[in-house]
């Protein structure tokens, strides 16, 4: 068992407040492997009083040096690589190399980008009269999820530092090894103290402590709609600003123009990604009903080539899911599209033998087709590797099962590119691919309605983390006649 048993606060290590512990298990054995402090109320108080007393140094401190900072943190992190490799397919469960290919070197190189735009923003500008300014919003509370723990971790704390806020970082409590590593890269790469500070946890004790802080001036939350719900309440009674990226139900469209066989792999292997722990996971397939019948035989045989195994081991392609919770959540899911007469065309709710044995997290690739786009399967985020592949009669009736979920995250669309695009346009979500795109972290991520109502990645997730200034000067022309208008 590794131990952490100290949260970081003010530039240093510190015993917590709160007694408990948490542990978190190894997703291909069960067994626990990981043990956190359980951090409480007073542990945030500390940390963002912390925050509070750098904020003003650091939001002086010219954008060239905090820039040089993230570059430092990024290169402490490369060197941590192995380690957080590691842990992330132990603990989340993706097969080692893609765990340091997608949830390892991305996240470290994306440190190294928000370097390039803390020093090439634009932070004031002249419009008209006034001097515009951008200004760090303040002392930042992340909360975050499991999924891609240190991917999800960047996306907030490197823009948040970059922009002159400081930060107090409460990570899950499922997959918290990667935010101590990051911690200590932190720490070595000397950021002064109190910029950034780490409290662990469980949600509704440090997650609430936080969202409710009167001295916490943002929120940038990741995670379930229903926790983000209630982040997004708790956190009204101060105003205080917050930035919602939550789940989400995304379709593939493909089209009659589309090669069928290129869409199914591409759709399959975008919603199997990390056991389909995905929130842009695209798990609804959605195909012309002349082609029904060939997509379903095409996905079943992709889908079964799939081979479940050890993450640490040679030639899995599917891990196991993250834990007892997540994998009775999508067994149950499983066994509830079969009870309403979804029709089940590989995989299923047993566990699969894995090493000769059934004990870690699997669940099996399953892919169900089913004429209901109101069915649970077609509605609800499954989080596990489950495809529900629905047929259309025409393109308008593919573009209202694509918009009818309350989710708008992620999506594609597969035909000739032209064709695509026109689709794309009418489908309501933050980020489709257009056959296959790759995803672009310079481009913005986020959800139309009950995804979020935040934006991150590049510059636009940078911006987030600013207020607007106004500084109005004494105008030298003669103003144009609207500026007779007085809001307010
Ligand atoms: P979760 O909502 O259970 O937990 C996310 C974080 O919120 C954790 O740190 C947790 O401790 C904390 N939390 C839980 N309850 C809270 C509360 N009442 N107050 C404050 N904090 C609370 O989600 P999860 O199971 O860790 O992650 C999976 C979910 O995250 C999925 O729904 C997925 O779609 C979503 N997700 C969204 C994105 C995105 O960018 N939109 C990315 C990844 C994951």
């Amino acid at each position: 068992m590794k131990t952490f048993d100290s949260l970081y606060i003010d530039g240093r290590w510190v015993a917590s407040h709160g007694k408990g512990t948490i542990d978190a298990d190894h997703a291909a054995t069960e067994e626990a492997i990981t043990r956190i402090p359980e951090g409480d109320e007073a542990d945030v108080d500390a940390a963002v009083a912390a925050a509070r007393a750098a904020f003003e140094g650091w939001a002086d401190t010219p954008a060239p040096a905090r820039a040089d900072a993230l570059r430092r943190i990024s290169t402490e992190l490369a060197a941590r690589a192995d380690a957080i490799a590691m842990v992330i397919a132990t603990e989340v469960g993706m097969p080692l190399k893609l765990a340091r290919r997608v949830q390892t070197d991305g996240p470290v190189a994306n440190w190294a980008a928000y370097a390039k735009v803390t020093e090439s923003f634009e932070f004031e500008k002249r419009v008209g009269s006034s001097l515009v300014l951008r200004e760090p919003i303040g002392v930042v509370g992340c909360i975050t999820p499991w999924n891609f723990p240190l991917n999800q971790i960047t996306l907030k704390v490197a823009p948040a530092i970059g922009a002159g806020c400081t930060v107090v970082l409460k990570p899950s409590e499922v997959a918290p090894s990667v935010a101590f590593i990051l911690a200590e890269a932190i720490h070595a790469a000397g950021l002064p103290a109190g910029v950034f500070n780490l409290v662990t946890g469980y949600g509704p004790v440090v997650g609430e402590a936080l969202a409710r802080h009167a001295d916490v001036d943002m929120i940038s939350f990741t995670g379930s709609t229903r926790a983000g719900r209630r982040v997004g309440e708790v956190a009204s009674q101060t105003i205080k600003r917050v930035a919602l990226e939550l789940g989400g139900k995304s379709a593939s469209v493909v089209l009659d123009d589309a090669d069928l066989t290129a869409a199914v792999k591409g759709t399959i292997g975008n919603c199997f990604l990390n056991s389909g722990q995905a929130c842009i996971a695209q798990t609804r397939m959605l195909v012309p009903v002349t082609r029904f019948d060939e997509a379903k035989a095409i996905a079943r045989q992709v889908a079964e080539s799939f081979t479940v195994g050890d993450p640490l081991g040679e030639g899995a392609k599917l891990g196991p899911l993250v834990s007892a919770t997540q994998r009775d959540r999508v067994v149950g899911l499983i066994d509830r599209a079969v009870e309403e007469g979804a029709e089940l065309v590989t995989g299923g709710s047993d566990a699969p033998f894995v090493n000769g044995q059934q004990r870690g997290y699997f669940v099996r690739p399953t892919v169900f087709a089913t004429t209901d786009p109101k069915s649970t399967i077609a509605q609800e985020e499954v989080f596990g590797p489950v495809l529900t592949i629905l047929p259309y009669a025409d393109e308008a009736e593919a573009v209202r099962i694509a918009n009818d979920t309350p989710y708008g995250l992620g999506g594609g669309v597969w035909g000739e590119e032209e064709h695509a695009i026109r689709v794309a346009r009418r489908i309501r979500t933050g980020q489709i691919d257009i056959n296959g795109g790759p995803y672009n972290p310079r481009a913005p991520f986020g959800g139309y309605k009950q995804s979020g109502n935040g934006r991150e990645s590049g510059v636009y997730g940078f911006e987030e983390f600013l207020e607007y200034k106004s500084l109005q000067l004494k105008p030298v022309a003669k103003l144009p006649p609207e500026a007779a208008a007085i809001p307010g």
